[in-house]
This record gives structure tokens, C-alpha cells and sequence, in this order.
């Protein structure tokens, strides 16, 4: 009988179907109960991505068909993977401190190399000092574009292609609360893991496939909000849309239709659209826009400052939130052109009666200066990055507030 039960959850990515056996024996004689197994590196990434478990560590081998254990290694951290690696292999010393090096150089927590069969004793060791580590997922994706096909099977959402909701929280200066949640879109690969909004809003924008994308990762924003709701927290859904959608009716239709349908009040949904795109909207995306304001949904101009707008164009569209761009928030207390844009903006804002929503908050230097210019929200790196909803619920559950 084991000593004690642990209780990390380990994964066993492995395609011997004997030493998986006797590995599994090993870890249930060390007294580890949560064990899953994959067979190569692509069934593991599916394993990480959907299973109800957080994996804690990942028992690795290396020669693997299809995804070996370092094309594996590369990925990992892309579906949100935050744990540690022990290496297994029938490979040579050379190659296992080979492949060491290299899931070091990708900043993986490796607890250490074992030849097979493992030995308990040396199994037990490694084991003993994994520690829980935090690690940014958040940034680091890859940015190469996917192809059309694959954007078409993800709208229709096959297990190989598929959007994914990240979130961030915004934060009230004020009270230190979470008032508000933006939805960031990623996109899953079954080839390539999870990638950034890069790879595939431009192509959805360029191929004309940008309404039935938006209408998916709205639809799961609108829900995975409703059951928020239903848990008692009350925030308010932030989720970004490409101004040329709104000159479609039936576009706007399915926004109204959609949050009634899943009982999200529309004053709770917060749509935007960026200074660039908004400068060179159109009188049928204007009419949309006052008719979404007219249902109550909030508009939100979004990385202000970065497209050069006027006074004029702004008073025109019925904006309740001005977001203004990392580039004149991160660092500003250093730099005096920065700053002067950011002071500006927010008497802009301020005097159109906008809530005001500093980006890219990373150090507690800008959070000092945007509360002392009179910011009303922050959303950055300081507080948050954006995360999948598993980590955001135990993420609400320990935020006791800023600093
Ligand atoms: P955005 O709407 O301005 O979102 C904020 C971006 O800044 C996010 O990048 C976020 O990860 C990043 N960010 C937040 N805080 C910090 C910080 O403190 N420091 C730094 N360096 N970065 C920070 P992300 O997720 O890569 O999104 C990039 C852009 O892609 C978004 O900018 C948005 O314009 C677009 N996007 C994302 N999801 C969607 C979507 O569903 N539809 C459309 N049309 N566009 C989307
Ligand atoms: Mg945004
Ligand atoms: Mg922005």
C-alpha cells in the first residue's frame, strides 16, 4: 500500500501500450490516482484542451508516431498547460539531455530525465519536487496565418478546428472589483495548438467569412456569460466585432436575438470596435450602431489613439467606453509623448461623458498614473492576463483585489 495518496493528476503520453502499464503500476504503488494516458502527442494535446482535469505533470516519452515528444514539448504550452515534464525514453543519454535542453530553451518546468523502465525510487524523487508554477499563456502564440479550410471547418467547429474564448478582466479604479470581462477570440489547431486572433480574423475579414465567425465566438461569449450570471457574478461582456458587420441587419438581428434568448440583459453587453475601423465607417454601420445603442447594448471605441480621429468624427458615433491603447498607457509615466496623448484622451473622454478604460496596465507605475489622470477602469497585465474559463473561475475565486 502506498505511503500517502498525492493528489496532482499526471498524464502519461506514451505510445508502448506496455511501458504505460508498467509506468502506470509504478506511479499507483507511489500512491498517484489521477492518471490519464494518450498514445501520441496529438491525442495528448486533445487530452490537455478537453479534458475536465488540470493535468499537474506530464510523463513524457520521446519517439512517439504522428507528434513525438518534442513537437509535443513545443505545443503544450499553447492549450494552457502550466505544469511540469519528466522525460521517459528508450533513447540514449545524449538524446535525453538534448531533449532537455530544448524544453528548457521553451521555458518548460522539467523536473528531469529517466530511462525506461523507470525506477520507483527515482520516479518518487522527480515527482517530489514538482511545485505548482503560473506561467503566461497568454502571449507567445504563434502567429502563422490558417488556411481558409480550416477557418470554414471551425466556424462549423470539427474537433480538429475550432475558435476558443480567452478572458480578461477589467477592473474598477475606484473599488477594485470586477466589473467586466473582454472576451479575446484564439483559435484551436489540432496541428499547431492554440493560436492567436492574428492568424484568423484578417483572413476572416479578407475571405468574407467574419459574420459567421463572429456570430460563433458571440453565441459561446453570450453563454458562458449567462452561466456566470446563473453563479452569481454580475458582469458586464465585453466582445470585440468588426465594424463592417453591422451594416447587415440580419448581423445586428442575431446579436439582439441571441442575448434574449440566453437572458443577458443588453446593457450588459459591451461591443467594440476600433478607432481605425470606426474612423472609416459607413452610413448604413452608423445607423446599426445608433440602432444597437437604441436596444441598449454599450459601444466601446477600442485601442484609442492609435488611428488619429478627430473630435468630430468621435461626437458623431454614440460611444459609452473609450479604450485607449497599450501604446500610450504601458510606460507613460516615462514618456512625455505618451503621456500627453493619454492625458488628452481621457478630457476627451471625460468630456463626451465616456467611461474611461485604460489597456495594457503592467506595472503598478501605470496603474498609479492612470488613477491619477482619473481613469475609471484598468485592464492589463498587472491584474490579469487574458485566460481560458477554467483558469478565470478559480482566478474570481482568489482576487481580493489589485495590488
Ligand atoms: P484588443 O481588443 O485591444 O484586446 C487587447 C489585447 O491586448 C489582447 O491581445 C490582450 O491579450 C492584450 N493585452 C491585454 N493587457 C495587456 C498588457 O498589459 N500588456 C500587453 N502587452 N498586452 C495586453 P490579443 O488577445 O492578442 O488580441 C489582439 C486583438 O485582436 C484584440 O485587441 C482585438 O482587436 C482582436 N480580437 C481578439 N478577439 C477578437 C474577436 O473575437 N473579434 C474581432 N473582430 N477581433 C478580435
Ligand atoms: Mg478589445
Ligand atoms: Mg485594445
Amino acid at each position: 500500500m502506498p505511503a500517502n495518496n498525492h493528489q496532482q493528476s499526471i498524464l502519461l503520453v506514451d505510445d508502448d501500450l506496455y511501458s504505460v502499464n508498467v509506468t502506470a503500476r509504478v506511479l499507483d504503488q507511489l500512491g498517484y490516482e489521477k492518471i490519464g494516458t494518450a498514445y501520441n502527442g496529438k491525442a495528448a494535446l486533445q487530452k490537455l484542451l478537453n479534458d475536465d482535469i488540470t493535468y499537474d505533470i506530464i510523463i513524457l516519452d520521446l519517439n512517439m508516431p504522428e507528434m513525438n515528444g518534442v513537437e509535443l514539448m513545443g505545443q503544450v504550452t499553447g492549450v494552457g498547460f502550466k505544469g511540469s515534464i519528466i522525460l521517459l525514453s528508450g533513447e540514449d543519454k545524449r538524446m535525453l539531455e538534448t531533449a532537455l535542453s530544448l524544453a528548457k530553451s521553451q521555458n518548460l518546468d522539467v523536473l528531469g530525465a529517466l530511462a525506461k523502465p523507470p525506477n520507483c525510487n527515482m520516479l518518487s524523487t522527480l515527482l517530489d519536487n514538482f511545485k505548482p508554477v503560473s506561467k503566461d499563456i497568454s502571449i507567445g502564440f504563434p502567429q502563422i496565418p490558417i488556411a481558409v479550410e480550416e477557418l470554414k471547418d471551425g466556424i462549423i467547429g470539427t474537433s480538429s478546428n475550432q475558435p476558443l474564448l480567452f478572458f480578461q478582466p477589467k477592473i474598477n479604479m475606484k473599488t477594485g472589483e470586477i466589473v467586466s470581462v473582454e472576451t479575446l477570440a484564439r483559435w484551436w489547431s489540432a496541428d499547431r495548438g492554440v493560436l492567436g486572433p492574428g492568424t484568423f480574423i484578417p483572413l476572416a475579414e479578407e475571405v468574407g467569412l467574419i459574420d459567421e465567425l463572429t456570430n460563433e465566438i458571440y453565441l459561446k461569449a453570450v453563454i458562458q456569460f449567462s452561466e456566470w450570471a446563473q453563479q452569481g457574478w454580475n458582469l458586464t461582456a465585453s466582445i470585440n466585432i468588426s465594424v463592417n458587420s453591422f451594416s447587415k441587419r440580419k448581423f445586428c438581428d442575431y446579436l439582439v436575438d441571441i442575448a434574449q434568448k440566453y437572458g443577458v440583459k443588453s446593457n450588459q453587453i459591451i461591443l467594440e470596435v476600433t478607432e481605425t475601423q470606426a474612423m472609416t465607417i459607413a452610413v448604413a454601420c452608423l445607423e446599426a450602431l445608433m440602432g444597437m445603442r437604441l436596444k441598449r447594448f454599450c459601444l466601446s471605441i477600442d485601442d484609442f489613439g492609435t488611428g488619429n480621429s478627430s473630435l468630430a468624427q468621435l461626437k458623431d458615433i454614440p460611444f459609452t467606453e473609450l479604450k485607449i491603447d497599450r501604446a500610450f498607457v504601458n510606460g507613460a509615466a516615462t514618456d512625455a509623448s505618451a503621456r500627453a496623448i493619454l492625458e488628452t484622451s481621457i478630457n476627451l473622454a471625460r468630456k463626451l461623458n465616456m467611461d474611461i478604460v485604460a489597456e495594457g496596465v503592467e506595472t503598478k507605475e501605470d496603474w498609479d498614473l492612470v488613477d491619477q489622470l482619473g481613469c475609471d477602469y484598468v485592464q492589463g497585465f498587472y491584474c490579469a492576463k487574458p485566460m481560458p474559463n477554467e483558469e478565470f473561475v478559480h482566478f474570481m475565486d482568489g482576487w481580493s483585489g489589485p495590488h
